[in-house]
């Protein structure tokens, strides 16, 4: 199987380095969309998203300090 061009109607998630890419996820998506669900949340991280993720972190070196 050639991994080497994203398939229609396939996720086009890519992995690899430039010029050196694969499309190793093979689920359906309906036509016009680029990724499946997951890969979809990936590559669209809203912002709220990302804030919560970095308080997160955040948190948790503040609870490091503390337990030090
Ligand atoms: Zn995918």
């Amino acid at each position: 199987m050639d991994l080497s061009l994203p398939r229609p109607g396939r996720c086009k998630w890519a992995e690899g380095d430039t010029g050196n890419y694969t499309f190793p996820c093979n689920q359906r998506v309906d036509a016009g969309v680029s990724y499946c669900t997951d890969h979809r949340a990936l590559v669209y991280m809203p912002p709220e998203e990302r804030r919560r993720s970095k308080a997160a972190n955040s948190g948790a070196m503040s609870f490091k300090r503390i337990a030090a």
